[in-house]
């Protein structure tokens, strides 16, 4: 695709696909691009009608299904700005947000009582339900609406992104940020027309909004919308459908290797993985199983979301890979000199995929961009060839006596043993010593926990200031909808005396 052919705003993307070809598949519908672009259409008349203005800022809080993507693309058609939901929010959680950004309208699959939430009666966004919008929408065909002119810098997206401490802030994304992404992503994973995209990852994230959607538009290929993850339904629907393309978190990839024969996935080109850091553990016994790699990339919202990804048939296990085409990446010290390979400091990076800022907030937005460097709070390293290896979040940092412990590195050892089957590690505060270590632990099914052991196999493979001082045994590791293991929870672990 030639640069001046590419569509610079996210609504034009429903018009790159040849007309007839499907653009979209779930449960029981298959939509062309024809299609996808008469219902955009349609939507978008809809909404006009019913008061949504150039300009404001839209909720849309609903499960993953075609409707989503209709909805969001009327919304950035209409030169409003999309407020995505994540949608196991409450109502107080939803309420905040919507107000925070000033919506008066949301468009949803289902009625939401905000009533009683963080909202006055008076300021109760209209609820705009997408069962109507998909009744009535056909008698909107003709319906005026205007076509707003947008420019790619105008914003399209506000991301809530899920902040550790505090509310919500919302990144603030342009139709520029998104597609210059996507194209990025192109061209890093050679993203081509035939290809075929499993997209169950939460469509309210920007990793799906990207890796799936607009990556998938941007090229006219097509996407198969699954609206929670079912793993053996998963593996139906990629042999079904033909999906080639598998993008998904770390923990996925730990049920399709206990569920997948190699047979299910053979017709898979790429298995993508981000959001959270992908263990060796889980790497190595996918390719195991079913003989094939997992590409791991990382980003953040603010970023569109990616930043770097492992060049395909080049990956190395435990790297997120190298900068993407567009994205500058660099490692910095605390007063902001570029480190050399091998030694740890922030992850900081630039493009034309990074976020203007937060609404609304210029400190918060002043903190995070300086010098037009989006410092993502990562902590990470490169070695001598580029690639790059996060270590942890600067904030989950555990600080023993004065020396740094990074949970990821005792995470890595406990995910090595054969009866953990998943792991997460935290600093307590601890009167002499600063903070000390403690480590949960989910074992994995017919096995028991049998701590001494487990403590010397630790030994053996950490320094004496790194082990855990306390293991907890859970059932399940908090998760949120993109698979980051919820330290923010572990850290109100009270242990019973
Ligand atoms: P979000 O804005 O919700 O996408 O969260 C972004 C954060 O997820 C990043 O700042 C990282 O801390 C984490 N993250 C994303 N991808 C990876 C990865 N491959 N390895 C480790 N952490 C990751």
């Amino acid at each position: 695709m030639k640069e001046r052919d590419l569509p610079v705003l996210v609504h034009e993307l429903i018009r790159q696909g040849t007309p007839e070809k499907t653009a979209l598949i779930e449960k029981h519908s298959r939509y062309s691009y024809a299609a996808l672009q008469e219902t955009v259409d349609r939507y978008r008349r809809c909404l006009y009608a019913r008061g949504v203005r150039p300009g404001e800022r839209v909720g849309l809080f609903c499960r993953n299904s075609a409707d989503f993507i209709f909805a969001y693309m009327a919304i950035a058609s209409l030169g409003a700005v999309v407020i995505p939901l994540n949608i196991m929010f409450r109502p107080r959680e939803i309420g905040y947000i919507l107000s925070d950004a000033g919506s008066r309208h949301v468009v949803t699959d289902r009625l939401l009582e905000l009533a009683s939430a963080e909202l006055n009666d008076s300021d109760l966004p209209a609820q705009h339900l997408l069962s109507e919008l998909r009744e009535t929408a056909p008698a909107y065909s003709h319906h005026p609406a205007p076509d707003v002119p947008i420019t790619p810098e105008d914003p399209c997206v506000i991301l809530y992104t899920s902040g550790t401490t505090g509310r919500p802030k919302g990144a603030v994304l342009s139709h520029r940020n998104l597609i210059s992404n996507a194209r990025s992503y192109t061209e890093t994973i050679g993203a081509a027309e035939a290809d075929n995209y499993l997209c169950v990852l939460p469509l309210f994230h920007s990793f799906a909004w990207t890796c799936c959607v607009t990556t998938a538009l941007l090229n006219g290929a097509t996407i198969t919308i699954m609206e929670a993850f079912q793993p053996k339904e998963a593996l139906a629907m990629i042999q079904t459908h033909g999906v080639n393309v598998v993008t998904g978190v770390p923990a996925m990839y730990g049920i399709y290797t206990s569920v997948a024969r190699p047979e299910d996935l053979a017709g898979v080109r790429l298995f993508v993985s981000g959001g959270a850091s992908l263990p060796v553990e889980t790497l190595n016994s996918f390719k195991e199983k079913t003989g094939q790699p997992i590409v791991e990339g990382y980003g953040l919202s603010e970023a569109s979301p990616v930043v770097t990804f492992n060049p395909i048939g080049r990956t190395k296990p435990g790297s997120i890979g190298l900068q993407i085409p567009a994205v500058s990446v660099k490692i910095v010290d605390a007063e902001g000199r570029e480190l050399p390979p091998g030694e740890v400091g922030e992850l900081i990076c630039q493009g034309p995929n990074v976020m203007s800022g937060y609404l609304g907030l210029p400190q918060e937005t002043a903190a995070a961009i300086r010098d037009g460097w989006l410092h993502t709070g990562d902590l990470a390293y490169k070695d001598d060839e580029g690639y790059l290896f996060i270590v942890d979040r600067k904030k989950d940092l555990i600080i023993v006596g004065g020396l740094n412990v990074y949970p990821r590195e005792v995470e890595e050892v406990l995910y090595s043993h054969p009866s953990v089957k998943e792991a997460a590690v935290i600093g307590t505060p601890d009167k002499t010593r600063g903070e000390a270590v403690r480590a949960f632990v989910v074992v994995r099914e017919g096995m028991a926990l049998n701590r001494k052991e487990l403590m010397a196999y630790l030994r053996t493979n950490l320094a004496t200031y790194k082990l855990p001082r306390e293991i907890v045994e859970l059932e399940a590791l908090p998760r949120n909808a993109t698979g980051k293991v919820l330290k923010k929870e572990l850290r109100t672990y009270q242990p019973l005396q």
